[in-house]
């Protein structure tokens, strides 16, 4: 039985024991559609998180695929172009039951202008990275992400405890609502600036957040109490990022760590310029498109002045992967690049090794399902101790979001092992019913860009695209159910180029033969670009682990 959901309650959660499709491969992909859409920031445009990232194309076109989901069999594969079924095709049973291509535009035309008039057209949509993928899980997706960066810079550079420790954010959308909860569990004292009440109240609602200080002067000084406590706090304060922060920066205040995750990636339809009510930016999205670009990029231009004075006095600055530095850089601030990006300052090495996020789904929808498999991943890695660190920390403190769901940061051979051990449990019928295997596209063979994952590579390949798109390829060729090619990422249009998998480990043998060829190629292929990038942590996963990387001398 599907659950309400008091969230959205015309989306509800699905579960229970009941098919709808033919198999559990696609009845699974069904449910992780509906999945995105219940949790989601505005499923009655479609929208999943990221100001567009969507599900599907339109609701006709949402229909067909559910139509087609439910009708498919097993010797058949659903072919998606951006959120639209355009086949139904004869494979074999060994084959995808979905592959999809989302969002992707030639080179040359690649940009954010012709995205937008391909979308007034209905030719096209933007799936995020997950969205459009059906592999988003709500906030708690990013948040094992974002508490590994910040345990990395309390490894680095404050003895290991953030304990005391003030950071600034801003934006608590989709994404960047898992800050205040990864701040809070890394021990810290964290303030979120954020433009709209609402999205501050919902993350307060399903505790993801503490508090919402009424002005600057109460955030500030409950964010002072915590500190001489040494307590762990998070606190939303209303308002814009572009104002705040430089107001902070002008009282001499320095906060220890620094980053945002507002949308700044869409100066339409995500950022909001300072000075701009939410009533007025949704006006000029269809009045003024224009108005609304130059104003948020002269806002980012301030908004990034003040991360880069936090710098210059000491703070911990770095960009969280929505094209902040690119838009500052465009309005006029040279230095923005000073800013470091995550993933090399803070993940490279794990990146190297293939070790990121992966993360399974419950299908029949029960939250015990995923204590049983928390257990198992307590049991079959004690050693790992950013992994068992993790599932304590999560099974404690991160609420459940529509399909119960967990992540965790596994590497090759681990997640291979882990999602052949759930199949079995499936069989066995120890868990009451299937369960999805996926990852975020930010993994290591998985995506290409320059700004974000791919930023500063070790041999200078940055733009090359061909690593996600051998990925989607392998993943086809090893039988994932679920194969996905997207573009876009921030900016939609030619920012990025991103593969994404799903499996349904329904308990059968066909389902362990799927887990094992595409878990395995998956992490392998993402070890060997690091490899061929010269990666010495790649080089020795290959050695460690018999992974099949072919040298070659030129
Ligand atoms: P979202 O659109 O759901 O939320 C953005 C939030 O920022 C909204 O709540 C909005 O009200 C707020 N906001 C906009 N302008 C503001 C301003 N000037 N001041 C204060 N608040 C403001 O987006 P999301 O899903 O949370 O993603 C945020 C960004 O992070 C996007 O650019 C996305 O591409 C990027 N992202 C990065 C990663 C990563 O790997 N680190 C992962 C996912 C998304």
């Amino acid at each position: 039985m599907p659950k309400a959901n008091p969230r959205h309650p015309d989306f509800p959660i699905p579960g229970g024991p009941e098919l709808r499709a033919r198999t559990w491969r696609a009845e699974g992909l069904l449910r992780l559609l509906e999945n995105v859409l219940s949790v989601g920031e505005a499923p009655e445009r479609l929208v999943v998180y990221a100001a567009l990232g969507k599900a599907a194309r339109s609701w006709p076109a949402h229909q067909a695929i559910v139509k087609s989901l439910t009708e498919i069999e097993e010797d058949e594969t659903l072919i998606i172009q951006s959120g639209k079924p355009v086949g139904l095709l004869k494979t074999h049973p060994g084959a995808p039951m979905v592959i999809m291509a989302n969002c992707n535009i030639v080179g040359q035309w690649a940009k954010a202008e012709v995205f937008y008039e391909l979308e007034r057209k209905g030719l096209i949509c933007w799936g995020g990275l997950t969205a459009g993928a059906w592999q988003y899980i709500g906030s708690q997706g990013v948040i094992q992400g974002t508490y590994e960066i910040f345990m990395r810079i309390a490894e680095r550079r404050f003895g290991g405890t953030l304990a005391g420790r003030f950071i600034l954010t801003a934006g608590l959308g989709g994404m960047g609502g898992s800050q205040p909860l990864a701040g809070r569990m890394a021990g810290a004292a964290i303030l979120c600036v954020e433009v709209d009440p609402a999205r501050a109240e919902m993350r307060r609602e399903i505790g993801f957040l503490d508090a919402i200080a009424p002005d600057l002067e109460s955030a500030l000084a409950m964010i002072d109490a915590a500190r001489a406590e040494g307590k762990a706090l998070s606190v939303a304060l209303i308002g814009n990022a572009a104002e705040i922060y430089p107001e902070i920066a002008r009282r001499g205040i320095t906060p220890d760590i620094v980053t945002d995750q507002t949308s700044a990636h869409d100066l339409v339809y995500g950022y909001i310029p300072a000075g701009y009510d939410l009533a007025r930016v949704q006006r000029l999205r269809a009045q003024n498109p224009e108005e609304l670009i130059e104003a948020g990029r002269a806002s980012i231009a301030q908004h990034v002045q003040a991360m880069l004075a936090f710098q210059s006095r000491g703070a911990e600055v770095f960009d969280n992967g929505n094209l902040i530095r690119t838009q500052a850089q465009q309005g006029g601030v040279a230095n923005a690049f000073d800013i470091p990006i995550f993933t090399e300052a803070y993940l490279r090495p794990l990146f190297a090794r293939a070790i990121g996020p992966f993360r399974w789904m419950a299908l029949s929808g029960e939250e015990e399902d995923i204590r049983r498999i928390d257990d198992l991943v307590l049991a079959m890695f004690p050693d790992d101790r950013i992994v068992t660190n993790w599932i304590r920390l999560a099974r404690e403190n991160v609420p459940f979001e529509g399909l119960p769901a967990r992540i965790a940061w596994l590497g090759h051979g681990a997640r291979t092992d882990l999602a052949l051990a759930v199949n079995r449990m499936v069989a066995e019928g120890k868990l009451a019913g299937p369960v999805a295997f996926s990852r975020d596209h930010l993994d290591a063979g998985g995506m290409a860009h320059p700004n974000i994952m791919t930023e500063n590579m070790r041999d200078g390949s940055d733009a090359i695209a061909d690593w996600p798109l051998l990925d989607a390829m392998t993943l086809c060729a090893s039988g994932a159910d679920l194969v996905t090619v997207h573009s876009g990422g921030g900016g939609y249009a030619g920012y990025m180029t991103s593969a994404g998998v799903t499996i349904v480990a329904e308990g059968s043998a066909s389902a362990e033969d799927r887990l094992r060829r595409a878990l395995s190629n998956d992490t392998a292929l993402g070890v060997i670009r690091y490899a061929d990038a010269g990666y010495p942590e790649a080089l020795d996963e290959v050695a460690r682990k018999g992974i099949g990387h072919v040298r070659c001398a030129g």
